[in-house]
């Protein structure tokens, strides 16, 4: 199909460059390394071709977030913003963005997130999971209590929330010591983005702020196949969660998913089953795969034309109220 908007797609500056060096074949990554960069010439070319009109563009993962030092990560997110909103400005018709955001300290996450939206026009934020304050070996969720201003600013300003993988911190990686194949977006990614936003759904924060909107990638990160078995164990021992709904009542009401990285049509229909094709939107996760295999599988899954449209387009306009 034409038209179609990617949601999750990414770039990189050079401070935040070398995080992705590691899941990258020395030979490919020169090629690689190029395109995360440029904003002008391979990912234009590639939307062109396989029918993309607009990509929403994200800084690389974990980028900021495992930055410990708190000025430094301050100082990068708002550079890796300000290159994002010069690209859009120069292709208003081909990009918008989510903002990268400081979160060891909240204070400075709030500001950066309020001058994204309201003085460069981000539709949204992407935030790469937990991050590292003053040490590497110090890390907060965000269902921590610090956090609830965060959120709190986030509903009041009514755009969405993308929670991004990064992989898990090394002292929580060591059932996958040994097997380096499961790392990252294999299966490790998953996990953790997985777990991270079930703790969120249990802690809460979604009954506190009702109007959230949350967008997790891959299809949901494995949580539209396993959520009813998690509520069904909830329901029998609830072990004194503070949650005040079921939590397929939260991933139904508060959360969207993409197709990131994840193009398999049982996948796809699994998730339309679970929760909608209204809760569904095409993202590629340029370019750590490509934009061909994205879209040549999504303009041939076997789904419907009106649910095709809306998964490809029409969630994508609705939800960052895209003025298309
Ligand atoms: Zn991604």
């Amino acid at each position: 199909m034409k038209g179609k908007i990617g949601i999750e797609e990414h770039f990189a500056i050079p401070e935040t460059l070398v995080d992705s060096e590691r899941y990258f074949e020395k030979d490919v990554w020169p090629v690689f390394s190029a395109k995360i960069l440029d904003f002008m010439k391979y990912r234009i070319d590639d939307m062109d071709k396989y029918g993309m009109d607009m990509m929403l563009l994200s800084l690389n993962s974990p980028a900021i977030q495992c930055i410990p030092n708190t000025k430094k990560a301050i100082t990068v997110a708002k550079r890796a913003n300000d290159v994002m909103s010069e690209a859009i400005a120069k292709n208003p018709t081909r990009y918008r963005g989510l903002a990268a955001l400081p979160l060891q300290d909240v204070d400075a996450a709030i500001i950066e997130m309020q001058r994204a939206v309201k003085d460069l026009g981000c539709v949204g934020v992407l935030v790469n999971g937990f991050s590292q304050i003053d040490t590497p070996g110090n890390y907060k969720y965000l269902d921590d209590p610090i956090y609830r201003p965060f959120w709190a600013e986030l509903e009041k300003l009514d755009v969405p929330f993308y929670m991004h993988p990064r992989e898990p911190h090394p002292e929580n990686l060591i059932q996958m010591q040994g097997h380096p194949w499961l790392e990252g977006a294999a299966w490790a990614f998953g996990v953790e983005t997985a777990t991270h936003t079930l703790r969120l759904m249990c802690s809460g924060v979604f009954d506190e702020f009702p109007k959230l909107k949350y967008i997790l990638g891959h299809l949901g990160e494995t949580l539209s196949f396993c959520i009813w078995r998690a509520q069904n164990r909830i329901n029998k021992t609830g072990r004194g969660i503070p949650a005040k709904r079921p939590l397929p009542e939260y991933m139904q009401n508060n959360m969207w998913y993409t197709t990131s990285g994840q193009y398999h049509t049982s996948s796809l229909l699994n998730t339309m089953m679970e929760f909608g094709s209204d809760r569904i939107l095409f993202a590629t996760d340029f370019p750590f795969e490509t934009v061909e295999d994205a879209c040549v599988w999504f303009d041939n899954c076997t789904i419907s034309e009106g649910d095709r449209y809306k998964i490809g387009r029409e969630n994508a306009i609705k939800l960052f109220k895209l003025n298309l």
